[in-house]
């Protein structure tokens, strides 16, 4: 059985840097500060389906 995912996209440059299980008991959409190697810097990264 495949196991769903989610990626967590940079909010500036927009480059899915990190892939996390998908909860199912959350709706609401995760956004957390994370490391982007392409903006060098931590940004706001966004969950996307
Ligand atoms: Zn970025």
């Amino acid at each position: 059985m495949a196991q769903k995912k989610v990626a967590l996209a940079c909010s500036v440059c927009g480059s899915r840097n990190y892939t996390i299980p998908a909860n199912s008991n959350r709706t609401k959409r995760l956004e957390l500060n994370k490391f982007c190697k392409y903006c060098g810097k931590y940004t706001l990264h966004k969950e996307t389906r």
